[in-house]
């Protein structure tokens, strides 16, 4: 997933330096920065996960997954199943956006 996002990214960076964008018409450019901004995205996203994903299965590993980091209750498993790499309980989560206010890929 992340090899092929990667190869996609590398393939339209590829394209774009090959043939840059016609700044007067420049209809063709916009969709190739686009979609270079859209597979960047699925690409750190992707990383992402699979970093937040690997320190998942050291905490199953570790018998602490499914528990929240933050207050030790039971993360849950509605929300395991829609975020399986997450740390921490809704309300700890929610705690913490409020406080931050940023994402976390975005400090
Ligand atoms: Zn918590």
């Amino acid at each position: 997933m992340v090899a092929d996002l990667q190869a996609e990214l590398d393939g339209i960076i590829a394209a774009q330096n090959d043939d840059p964008p016609d700044d007067e018409h420049d209809v063709e450019g916009s969709s190739v920065g686009f979609e270079r901004a859209r597979v960047t995205a699925l690409l750190e996203s992707a990383t992402a996960n699979l970093v937040a994903l690997d320190a998942a299965s050291e905490r199953i590993g570790a018998g602490t997954f499914g528990r929240c980091e933050v207050c030790g209750a039971a993360v849950g498993e509605e929300r395991l199943s829609a975020m399986p790499a997450t740390r921490r309980c809704i309300v700890c989560a929610r705690a913490s956006t409020a406080e931050s206010g940023r994402g976390p890929l975005h400090g």
